[in-house]
């Protein structure tokens, strides 16, 4: 088979690159008066110490007492001559070390510090492959089993060794895609794609699922990688309920089943995900030019997801969200311990609209709400509050959304019109005269 050449040969390089390694077998023995730099390394009692902070080496600090200065530096490596990734050791350029199984080429030589694992500084670490797809080449956008609303820009990027080829991308649905390490299609057509990239004679392939529009996206289950990438762009604290005595381990087992009425973590991380693939004609006005998620990803570090009901609220980059964010039916979040004759699904705009909400009180501009005869208002549109920022983003939802279906921008035209009506003094007024046109369109009477 031709793809056992290419992974021979990569694999005697590897080899030969952790025999002729600087830092296992070259170091010059410590000196004192020396200035030493991170990721240096000396021999001192015949150990070999890797040096953790610039400094420069007196003759009272030597490496086996001064531990905030010097490690010692195991270098095992396995068969094909890879290190595994630890904290404070030294990795010379061209090293290829094993983290969590994927395989890591090192860019510097450099000392490997707690925070500094390969997956957080690409500047010192390249992936190349996981250990067990020995080097066919990694795709590493889309991810595996992605979710795409037709008509969305699906990134196809691909990392090759230098000796592949132009890699060739193919879809089972439509055919060529394109060529390159890194390019971006919109007109992938609905269904399962099965998609592969070619380089050389090696291949890599990964399964996207691509929608008519958002709903149907919202309906599909997240894939594991979707998951983690939420993971990895918020900090998710799920919060246990005290007054309702329930905690996420209740539910930890449920499966994706969108007819439940339980609280489910995938609830959470499909809403988010919608937002994620929501597009519109028009950039949202609060955001910056920046793209919905993009947005709240810049305003808000941390979702707190509690099982608990009573308010959500935002501020400080924090968002805690009551259960109705993490249940597929809107209404088991009012009291769960009552159940409903029929199951309906929630749309996805309503919660998100509460994001909108909750994250304008982390910008800095939020001038808060107004209280009038103990009702909560915001004080205008235009640069308004929570109010505004979920009226605005319902409005853009109604007219310029791209990837929701007609029910959805009914839906949301309807709510906007109910928080333009309850939540502004009138009138309402903005000085773009599209708003105010929509403004307008609203409240008509
Ligand atoms: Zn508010």
């Amino acid at each position: 088979m031709t793809t056992m050449k290419k992974t021979f040969l990569l694999l005697s390089a590897a080899v030969v690159l952790a025999v002729v390694s600087p830092i296992a077998f070259g170091a010059d023995n410590w000196t004192p008066g020396i200035e030493y730099r991170a990721g240096d390394t000396a021999l001192y009692n015949d150990t070999l110490y890797v040096c953790l902070q610039y400094h420069t080496a007196q003759a009272a600090w030597t490496p086996e007492i001064t531990a905030a200065l010097w490690n010692a530096v195991p270098v095992e490596a396995d068969a094909s001559g890879i290190y595994y990734w630890i904290p404070r050791a030294g990795y010379a350029a061209g090293d290829l070390a094993d983290y969590e199984g994927g395989i890591y080429h090192a860019l510097v030589p450099h000392a490997s510090l707690p925070g500094w694992e390969p997956p957080a500084v690409p500047a010192l670490w390249q992936y190349l492959y996981q250990a067990d797809e020995g080097t066919v080449p990694t795709i590493h956008s889309p991810l595996a089993g992605e979710r795409f609303v037709a008509g969305e820009p699906v990134v196809l990027t691909v990392n090759t060794g230098d000796s592949f080829p132009q890699p060739v991308w193919h879809s089972s649905l439509n055919g060529q895609l394109g060529t390159g390490n890194n390019l971006a299609i919109d007109w992938l057509s609905t269904g399962t794609h099965l998609i592969t990239v070619t380089a050389g004679d090696v291949q890599a392939v990964v399964t996207v699922r691509v929608y008519p529009d958002l709903w149907k996206l919202y309906q599909a289950e997240p894939s594991p990688a979707e998951i983690a990438r939420i993971e990895s762009d918020f900090t998710l604290v799920w919060v246990d309920s005290t007054a309702l005595n329930e905690s996420w381990s209740d539910y930890e087992n449920d499966g994706f089943d969108q007819t439940s009425t339980a609280p489910t973590k995938f609830a959470a991380y499909a809403k988010l995900d919608a937002l994620r693939h929501q597009r519109f004609s028009r950039p949202l006005p609060m955001a910056e030019g920046r793209d919905a998620y993009i947005y709240l990803k810049h305003v808000v570090h941390t979702l707190y997801l509690t099982l608990e009901g009573g308010y959500n609220y935002g501020g400080g980059s924090t968002i805690t969200l009551t259960r109705g964010f993490s249940v597929w039916d809107l209404r088991s979040s009012a009291d769960p311990t009552v159940p409903f004759p029929d199951f309906v699904l929630a749309f996805y705009h309503s919660p998100l609209y509460l994001l909108f909400h909750e994250g304008r009180h982390s910008e800095p501009g939020d001038p808060g709400h107004l209280y009038i005869d103990g009702q909560q208002f915001d004080p205008y549109l235009e640069n308004g509050s929570g109010h505004a920022w979920a009226a605005l983003y319902l409005m853009w939802v109604y007219k310029y959304g791209l990837s929701d279906p007609a029910v959805i921008k009914q839906d949301a035209r309807v709510i906007a019109t109910s928080l333009l009506t309850s939540r502004f003094p009138r009138p309402v007024t903005h000085s773009d005269p599209e708003i105010q046109a929509i403004i307008d369109e609203l409240l008509a009477p």
